[in-house]
């Protein structure tokens, strides 16, 4: 597996696993299982997926060793502030039934992320986390964070797929050394993604699936990739990208599909601060 050396030193997979949307434990748990016997050793979670036990029993039951596995989880917004954000990881970890966590995460640039922040940095320099990012941080609040706190985030999380490239957010993000890490890298399937013209051609012309074009592309900007599936066959499908490559008219084919827009609602956007201020789990 490749992998990208963080800001820290710490080696990540280039290609995970994500399991946002997995509610079904017994399900997200299979799903896990079936990634892990296929190879990957990136699990992307969070609490506020409510899968974190599911994730834990998957990595026990597949028997591969925990030093093998990149275990990402995210703090959500509820648990924002220094204190919470500690009580919320430790109770990540017991979910998770792990004594370490890879790479936490801020998952949304809400609350007192600053309070939050601080905690991370304290349970980073306790070795109980090898590493501390953010997620869905637009490039000014990266920024302020960054000019504000003692550590740099060693990832930001941001939705990218043909539709959205994030370039100007991935320049940044290099002046920083911060690694991008795409998700919803299939854009959930949405605008017929996968029959879409351009990546069909492509995929025909590599003998790959269009989803194998997709990851192989983002891979190949140096981007991590967590592709999400329940299906075993998809799963390995996604994990079977690193025996071709894109050349650069490839690239710049899929290059044309940026739209520079969003498919999801806009974190600038009032309403939907508010909405995910008012969105409580039971976690
Ligand atoms: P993805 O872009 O990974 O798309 C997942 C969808 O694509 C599912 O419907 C899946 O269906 C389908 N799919 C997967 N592989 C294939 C394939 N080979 N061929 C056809 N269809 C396929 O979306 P996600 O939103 O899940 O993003 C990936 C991960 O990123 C999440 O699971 C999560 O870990 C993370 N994430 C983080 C966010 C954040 O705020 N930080 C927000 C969103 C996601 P099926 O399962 O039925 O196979």
């Amino acid at each position: 597996m490749q992998k990208v050396t963080l800001n820290n030193g710490v080696e990540m997979p280039l290609l995970g696993f994500g399991v946002w949307q997995i509610p079904d434990a017994e399900e997200c748990e299979q799903a896990v299982y079936d990634a892990l016997i296929a190879g990957y050793r990136l699990i992307d979670t969070a609490a506020a997926y409510e899968n974190e036990e599911a994730v834990g029993r998957a990595i026990i039951r597949s028997g591969v060793p925990r030093e093998e596995i990149f275990v990402t989880t995210k703090l959500w917004v509820q648990d924002a502030g220094f204190e919470r954000a500690k009580i919320a990881f430790d109770k990540s970890l017991d979910r998770l039934q792990l004594d370490y966590i890879d790479l936490y995460l801020i998952h949304q640039p809400f609350g007192d992320i600053y309070g939050s922040w601080r905690a991370m940095e304290e349970l980073y320099a306790q070795g109980k986390v090898k590493a501390i990012g953010v997620s869905n941080f637009q490039m000014d609040r990266l920024v302020d964070l960054i000019c504000h706190n003692d550590i740099v985030p060693v990832v930001n999380q941001i939705e990218t797929h043909p539709f959205y490239h994030q370039l100007e957010s991935e320049k940044i993000m290099k002046e920083y050394n911060i690694q991008m890490e795409s998700w919803g890298p299939l854009a959930q399937g949405k605008n017929n993604i996968f029959q879409n013209e351009i990546l069909v051609t492509l995929a025909n012309k590599h003998q790959k699936s269009v989803a194998q074009v997709i990851l192989r592309w983002l891979t190949q900007r140096g981007i991590v990739v967590i592709p999400k599936s329940v299906h075993k066959e998809r799963i390995i499908e996604n994990f079977r990208i690193f025996d071709f490559e894109l050349s650069q008219d490839d690239m710049d084919a899929i290059s044309t599909l940026d739209t520079n827009t969003s498919l999801f609602p806009s974190k600038n956007n009032p309403n939907i601060v508010k909405q995910f201020a008012n969105w409580k789990f039971d976690i």
